[in-house]
């Protein structure tokens, strides 16, 4: 028998084995009146009444809905809500400029945007059918109506669309990342099987929900029955507390959590929260082994390490400590925990001839929305091909050295050099520009720019003023060097790797 996998299958199981159960735990501290405290049966209620509101609205199946927020159960709901009857859901990141997210929602052919309150404003710049407050003004009635059964998704299909993800690349624009609903539903109870996910996890939300749709915990945790414990910004002490206070046992996030985690845990008074209990998935920039080590022992937290991409769902290896290394010391096991992990079940995972990593499973992209030309080039040979250098060492774990894509990768979150660079030149006072990540204990890379400029006399101030007013705050350079010239080949083409090697030096 064939029976199409869908996301709705999450929230569905969720409603009928734990309707009674907290489902989730809405952040207090929110500008919108949060939603509290939900059981499965609200949430599942709220998922339809949104389902019946995008019917009211006259969205099709397959229409697209944008949501810019941070996270929020609102949000959590929607991938649902949105997705669960066909549509597509477009999270958006919410540190985005208006004209960023301008493009994501003309770009995607959005019929209907909503937005935190904090990003309200953004909404009257964008040119859509519908465009709501989360939560805001008229309140809730705009997201959910409620009494109504929403139209029955007809003919589920496991390969159409579910969201679109749009992420920086090697281009200046960002491209959105198709992702079906059998890669979400794959990459989810993959995940969930090697984090061993179960009815007893609390889970804290310190990743953003847009990306990467929370690598697809969202739907992983709501389908075994645990709680979504739901943070809106990150902050060291605060998750401690929230730790504390909700019994948490798992999250996920980038190496810039865990300092921040690291940093409050040495001015907390008692004993640190979730010793010996939570576990902490972390991917998005190599992890330095001495955080892992401080991770594993002034936390006694469980590190999982895995790596992946937005196009990837993002699952692509897991490294998590094997029975085999129950003897190690806790510095032999950072070593080994550092590396990128081993392919998760159903992956396969190779390197080419110039250590470019590829890989192959049911979480890669269906495609890069309207872009099929980007799309052939990004799965050519059957396989995608990640942009991300790196070997297969003799353990059989991947490891990550370099990536050959001019992206960087700042607090966990894409930034597009070439992006910025447009935005620099377009200084007048810019001759030339390189941008680059370079090695950051706090941000894991820190956007660098190297100038050439004119005799005028332009300083880092005005350049970064220049850059705070076109892009979101974590894509403007927080360094900028003047320099004489930058190297160039033969034909013309910037050499970053020399620009970058006295930085990543040791
Ligand atoms: P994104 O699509 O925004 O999730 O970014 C994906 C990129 O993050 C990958 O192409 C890698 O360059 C980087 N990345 C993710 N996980 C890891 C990891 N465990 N180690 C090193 N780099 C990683």
């Amino acid at each position: 028998m064939f029976y199409p996998l869908t996301v709705r299958d999450f929230l569905d199981r969720a409603e009928q084995v734990y309707p009674d159960r907290v489902a989730v735990v809405d952040e207090p501290d929110q500008p919108a009146p949060g939603l509290g405290s939900l059981t499965y049966r609200d949430m599942a209620a709220l998922a339809r009444a949104q389902a019946a509101r995008l019917d009211r609205l006259g969205v099709p199946v397959g229409g697209r809905v944008a949501i810019v927020s941070q996270n929020s159960a609102r949000l959590l709901t929607s991938f649902f809500g949105v997705s669960g009857w066909g549509r597509v859901l477009v999270p958006v990141n919410f540190r985005l400029t208006p004209p960023e997210i301008d493009y994501i929602v003309r770009h995607s052919g959005a019929s209907v945007v909503y937005a935190d309150p904090a990003c309200a404003g953004v909404l009257d710049t964008l040119h859509v059918k519908h465009k709501f407050v989360l939560g805001g003004g008229t309140g809730d009635e705009e997201l959910y109506l409620h009494d109504t059964a929403p139209e029955p998704w007809t003919a589920p299909d496991e390969g159409a669309t579910a969201s679109i993800n749009y992420t920086s690349g090697t281009t200046a624009r960002p491209k959105g990342v198709q992702l079906t609903h059998r890669n979400l539903w794959l990459n989810a109870t993959v995940f969930g099987l090697h984090t061993t996910i179960s009815d007893r996890d609390v889970y804290l939300h310190t990743l953003p929900m847009f990306h990467a749709n929370g690598w697809g915990m969202p739907f992983g945790v709501t389908g075994v029955g645990g709680r979504h414990i739901v943070l809106r910004q990150i902050d060291g002490a605060e998750i401690l507390r929230r730790v504390r206070d909700h019994g948490v046992t798992l999250m996920c996030a980038a190496p810039a959590v865990l300092n921040a985690v690291l940093d409050a845990a040495a001015d907390w008074d008692g004993g640190i929260p979730g010793r010996d209990r939570v576990r902490i998935v972390c991917a998005g920039a190599p992890p330095p082994t001495r955080t892992i080590e401080r991770v594993m022992g002034e936390l006694g937290w469980e590190f999982i390490q895995i790596y992946g991409l937005t196009e990837t769902s993002p699952l692509v290896t897991v490294n998590r400590s094997r029975a085999e290394w129950d003897d190690l010391s806790g510095s032999e096991r950072a070593r080994k925990l550092g590396r990128a992990g081993v392919p998760a079940l159903g992956v396969r995972v190779t390197t080419d001839a110039e250590g470019e990593v590829l890989t192959a499973s049911n979480h890669n992209l269906d495609g890069y929305w309207e872009q099929p030309e980007e799309t052939a080039e990004a799965q050519e040979g059957g396989w995608f091909h990640t942009g991300d250098g790196g070997h297969v060492d003799d353990e059989g774990y991947l490891v990550i050295s370099d990536r050959k894509k001019d992206v960087i990768i700042s607090g966990g979150e894409n930034v597009s050099s070439i992006e910025v660079e447009d935005v620099i030149t377009s200084h007048p006072a810019v001759r030339e520009v390189a941008v680059i990540g370079i090695p950051d204990e706090k941000w894991g890379e820190l956007v660098t720019a190297l100038v050439v400029a004119d005799a005028s006399g332009l300083t880092a101030e005005e350049l970064t003023a220049h850059c705070r007013s076109r892009l979101a705050g974590f894509k403007c350079p927080k360094r900028v060097d003047f320099v004489e010239s930058l190297p160039r080949t033969a034909t013309g083409k910037l050499q970053k790797f020399k620009l970058r090697e006295p930085f990543w030096n040791g």
